[in-house]
């Protein structure tokens, strides 16, 4: 039984046959001379190969790409809706298309090759995207680290017909936000947070909300939709916050619905607590605290550290949705980390939720990598 998992580290090749360059599609053995599968290849990469095919017959021309993009296409048909307008298209590894990530906001995309092999059939995948669907624009987001890894350059560019506007609005559970595709984090949205936002505020009528690491309002201006009173947004990048307030006003929500704080949260969270202030529902949707299993002790601490203080200003009987997006952190890990704050904080705690990354980054059973956003609603007494 083989499970299929994408990746082989160059540790594991014993060794290479004829001449390869990065991003050339390879045939892998195993030591007893069976086949594996193909793949692309780079040395420059820990991950030497990721497979992209199993079956040996099978070619992997501009057919192939077009024939798997067509099916990750088809996989979102229900998450597209007169209310939700975008998401992501294609999710890497989950997906089957190692490599390559699409979003699709409106009618543009924003394009990730993550990898040489991707980089190399850039011109396959652009044709493949713009025949199937009807978009005005594809824009390449080349500023991940990621690329540097894989030796690529970093120069975002316009890959087909023309830029998305700086000030692009986008519906998400039938509300507007206004997006920065080629400045904001990620491709612009957190797309992978769209279920929780609504899961969060199914809580939050006649509550005051303290949405912590609030980027442009995402939470805030669900729960707000959905009928809470207030909400306080904690934000260390200004701009992301002005943004929100647009997102505010796109919404028809009042300014004295909202108030944003341009801080960090950590030490905000601690003004919070020695003021003895108090909220109906604290989120918490950190950043990643361990961007590798090196830095997992810190974010550990870093998970309950902010937790605590999370806790602390929940109001009897309110809630609390903590998040992490650490691929590093698993299920355990984070529910540990949630657990000693529970303990330390001295309050009765109870998960009545978990939540996950939405339907548009599914996790491959054979790809535990692509399992990385975790969350907890719980009840606070
Ligand atoms: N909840 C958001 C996504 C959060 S992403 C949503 O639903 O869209 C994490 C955010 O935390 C980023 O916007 C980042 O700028 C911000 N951030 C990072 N470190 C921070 C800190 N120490 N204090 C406050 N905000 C921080």
């Amino acid at each position: 039984m083989r499970f299929h998992h994408p990746w082989i580290f160059s540790g594991a090749i014993a060794s290479i046959e004829g001449k390869t360059q990065a991003g050339d599609i390879v045939r892998v053995v195993d030591s007893n001379g069976d086949f594996v599968g193909q793949g692309y290849y780079n040395p420059l990469s820990q991950i030497a190969v990721r497979l992209l095919e199993f079956d040996e017959t099978a070619k992997i021309d501009a057919a192939w790409w077009d024939a798997r993009i067509a099916e990750s296409i088809s996989r979102r048909r229900n998450i597209i809706s007169p209310k939700t307008d975008s998401c992501r298209l294609i999710f890497g590894e989950s997906d089957f298309l190692p490599g390559l990530v699409v979003d699709l906001y409106c009618s543009f995309l924003i394009v990730q090759f993550v990898t040489a092999g991707t980089e190399r059939f850039k011109k396959e995948i652009v044709d493949s995207l713009t025949a199937r669907l009807k978009v005005e624009g594809v824009f390449e987001r080349a500023d991940i680290p990621a690329r540097k890894k894989e030796g690529l350059p970093q120069q975002s560019q316009l890959l087909f017909g023309k830029s998305p506007p700086s000030r692009m609005i986008i519906r998400e559970n039938g509300l507007s936000y206004e997006v920065d595709l080629i400045g904001g984090q990620k491709t612009g949205w957190y797309f992978d947070q769209r279920d929780n936002r609504l899961a969060v505020a199914d809580l939050a009528a006649d509550s005051r909300v303290l949405d912590c690491f609030s980027y442009t309002g995402g939470f805030s201006i669900t729960a707000l939709s959905h009928g809470a009173v207030h909400s306080t947004l904690v934000e260390s990048s200004g701009s992301f916050l002005d943004q929100a307030h647009c997102n505010l006003r796109l919404n028809h929500l009042p300014e004295s619905s909202a108030e944003l704080i341009n801080a960090d949260a950590f030490n905000y969270l601690r003004k919070l607590r020695d003021e003895n202030r108090l909220f109906d529902l604290v989120i918490l949707d950190p950043p990643k605290f361990a961007p590798s299993k090196s830095n997992l002790e810190k974010a550990i601490n870093g998970y309950k550290d902010i937790n605590l203080l999370g806790l602390k200003l929940v109001n009897p009987g309110g809630y609390l949705a903590t998040f992490s997006c650490s691929g590093a952190v698993d299920w355990r890990l984070f529910r540990t980390a949630v657990g000693w704050a529970a303990a330390d904080s001295n309050r009765k705690v109870q998960i009545i939720k978990q939540m996950h990354q939405a339907p548009d980054h599914p996790v491959l059973f054979s790809f535990p990598q692509s399992e990385y956003l975790k969350g907890f609603l719980c009840r606070v007494e």
